[in-house]
């Protein structure tokens, strides 16, 4: 093997691994990783969770694909557990963040051609993250992602988060608006949590001005935040929902959910998926409903999110090196001073998987299913971790 045959997308690390376990994952030579990345916000369940390994193999030896062109009866069923958790009226099924982003944008746009608006615009924040294709990544608000895929798709207006004066300038000076579409919790652009105030004032301007409110819970959805869905802790309805991540446990499935006010935007013909909601992908998704639901992950997340923050909070109390310490649930972010992409080598020397987006946050996505012990020696090894590379040999507080 000379040559690479790989599009060189990623930057790989030389690590593989060939087993996992829970919040654990076995590298091909036999080490043992504690894992706080779950595959960015995907293994919500932890890895080989017997209930999803079941529902996939049970299903795989019944049926994978059909076909959309046939009824469903694991869509239909998928579809109501999903509007029950969510209270959402209708369910779409593809088969990523990105896809179901796409959904959104586009039953936006119907929104608005139904009501007359010819050139529909949505507004959508700085430092946003929606996905790779050529509609989601004009929405996204990042330079890296976009940069050399020009023209970018119009109809996207962008404006700071957290900020009610720039939305309200917006609603003032452009009648084309129809949606604003935001993450409640923003993952790749650095684990920022929505203002809370913010949120709810957001959510009366969009019912004023018949925008419809779209939330990207890709990442913060499926119990990680502290509820099924982060806007559920923050007390704000949705007019449109998206998921996708901790879905299926590893199993690719994604989904646009829609209530009352967007329910019936779409007709047969106007959007479609081959694979989206196959048997296969409905199986898995159901087992991990199933089990958020019956296990009570998410109020979990939300217990061991606090004492996560709390014991994070404690270890760097004074320390100069970092700048800030939040998160909503399991997913949590230590922000440096200064850049910090050395962690992540330094990290897996210690058994340890972590991950660093937005140059100086570390990502801590840890599996909802993990022991009282497992975050505390999260906590240890993180904080260990970053001492050594900080150089901080300060007595510890205890
Ligand atoms: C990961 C992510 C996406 C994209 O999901 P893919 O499955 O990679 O297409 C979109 N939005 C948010 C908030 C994400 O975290």
């Amino acid at each position: 093997m000379t040559t690479q045959p790989l599009m060189n997308t990623y930057g790989r690390q030389a690590l593989s691994f060939d087993r996992g376990e829970g919040a654990w994952l076995y590298d091909t030579n036999g080490n043992k990783y504690f894992d706080t990345v779950s595959g960015i916000a995907v293994c919500g369940l932890g890895h080989s969770h017997p209930a999803v390994t079941k529902a996939i193999s049970d299903q795989a030896g019944k049926l994978i694909h059909c076909s959309n062109l046939y009824t469903i009866p694991l869509q239909n069923t998928l579809a109501e557990q999903l509007c029950k958790v969510s209270g959402l009226k209708k369910a779409f099924f593809c088969n990523s963040g990105a896809e179901a982003n796409e959904a959104a944008i586009k039953l936006a746009r119907l929104y608005g051609h139904k009501k007359g608006k010819t050139s529909p615009a949505i507004i959508v924040m700085e430092n946003s993250f929606h996905g790779r294709t050529l509609a989601t990544l004009s929405a996204t608000g990042n330079r890296k992602v976009q940069a050399g895929f020009e023209p970018l798709l119009k109809g996207f207006v962008r404006a700071p988060f957290n900020s009610l004066q720039a939305l309200e300038t917006i609603a003032k000076s452009n009648p084309d608006i129809v949606a604003i579409l935001m993450e409640p919790v923003q993952g790749e652009g650095g684990v920022t949590p929505v203002n809370p105030e913010y949120f709810a004032k957001v959510r009366e301007l969009c019912t004023k001005n018949d925008w419809l409110l779209m939330l990207d819970e890709v990442q913060t959805g499926n119990g990680r935040t502290g509820a099924y869905f982060a806007y559920q802790r923050l007390g704000v309805e949705p007019d449109v929902v998206t998921t996708a991540k901790g879905l299926g446990n590893g199993f690719p499935i994604g989904a646009c959910l829609a209530g009352s006010k967007a329910e019936d935007v779409f007709t047969p013909g106007s959007h479609g998926s081959t694979f989206g909601g196959n048997p296969l992908a409905c199986a898995a998704a159901l087992s991990v409903i199933d089990t958020i639901e019956a296990e009570r992950l998410a109020s979990r997340a939300n217990v061991l999110g606090t004492r996560l923050l709390e014991a994070f909070k404690e270890q760097f109390a004074g320390a100069k090196y970092i700048r800030d310490i939040r998160g909503l649930g399991l997913m949590i972010g230590i922000e440096m001073t200064d850049p910090c992409p050395e962690l992540v080598a330094l990290a897996k020397t210690q058994g340890l998987l972590i991950n660093v987006t937005s140059d100086r946050v570390i990502r801590l996505l840890p599996p909802l299913i993990i022991s009282d012990e497992e975050a505390d020696h999260l906590v240890t090894s993180v904080s260990q971790l970053i001492k050594i590379y900080a150089g901080d040999d300060r007595k510890k507080p205890r």
